[in-house]
């Protein structure tokens, strides 16, 4: 297995739980993966209750052909250890990095439609195989369903919103499921079986690519199998 050294280049508040790090590697020019896989990140001060060194899996958010950084997509969750430590990283932090890992991946000659769902940070995966469909051009018709609580919580609003405008093959269908969204012009709730029908000509042809908390996974594999997608067209990845 693969373990690196990387240094943090780059932090973005990209909202107000959720920062973008970018890290790149200063003995290598570049890490060999595919768009959906995750590395396991370790720091010298992430360790268990025992003292012992631990690692978090963070999937890889920018695109294999983005060769000076790698992009990680973290939600600072309350309490959480590495979340603790990400608040306060600063630029030229170290850490180590093994991998990539993962079979969460694009279909190597998709047949049918692209259709992804992304719930909050699921949206990280997701990131990295849009980011690689768009250097192609969006050669297959695309549609992203992404779901996060307030307009406040929408991760990559803006280079989604310029991807829904610049390439007819991709369509974006953001949905906002909280109750303060009065702000919000757009979709409101959660997903629904009836909701993909409208947007998804023949359901049972198409590929589902599904990241998120274990919940929304869940769910959304069920509305597609009562929709008749055959369960070996739908590609999961949830955690939390
Ligand atoms: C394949 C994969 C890919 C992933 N990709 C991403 C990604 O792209 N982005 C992302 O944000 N996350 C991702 N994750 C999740 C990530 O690995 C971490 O689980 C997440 O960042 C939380 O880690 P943490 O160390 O901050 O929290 P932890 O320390 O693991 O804590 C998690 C929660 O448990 C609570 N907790 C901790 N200890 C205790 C205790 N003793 N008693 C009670 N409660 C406790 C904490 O308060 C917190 O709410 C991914 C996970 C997997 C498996």
């Amino acid at each position: 297995m693969q373990e690196y050294t990387a240094k943090i280049t780059e932090i973005i508040q990209e909202t107000k739980f959720v920062k973008l790090i970018r890290i790149s590697f200063p003995e290598l020019k570049k890490i060999t993966f595919f768009p959906g896989q995750f590395v396991m990140i370790g720091h010298k001060n992430l360790k268990n209750d025992a003292g012992i060194n631990i690692e978090r899996a963070f999937s890889i958010a920018s695109a294999p052909h983005q060769k000076n950084h790698l992009e990680l997509c973290i939600k600072l969750v309350e309490g959480g250890k590495f979340s603790d430590l990400c608040k306060n990283f600063k630029i030229g932090e170290q850490l180590t990095v093994k991998g990539p890992f993962g079979k969460f991946l694009l279909p190597e000659h998709p047949s049918g439609n692209l259709i992804f769902f992304a719930g909050g940070t699921g949206i990280a995966p997701i990131m990295s195989m849009l980011r690689h469909l768009q250097k192609g051009r969006f050669s297959q018709k695309t549609i992203l369903f992404f779901t996060f609580r307030e307009p406040t919580d929408y991760i990559y609003q803006k280079e989604l919103e310029e991807l829904d405008k610049n390439y007819a093959q991709f369509t974006l269908l953001p949905t906002c499921t909280g109750q303060k969204s009065a702000d919000w012009s757009g979709i409101k709730g959660r997903f629904t079986s009836v909701y993909i029908k409208e947007h998804v000509a023949n359901p049972a042809s198409q590929l589902y690519l599904v990241c998120g908390n274990n919940d929304f996974a869940k769910d959304i594999k069920a509305y597609l199998v009562e929709l008749g997608v055959p369960k070996d067209h739908i590609k999961t990845e949830a955690w939390g």
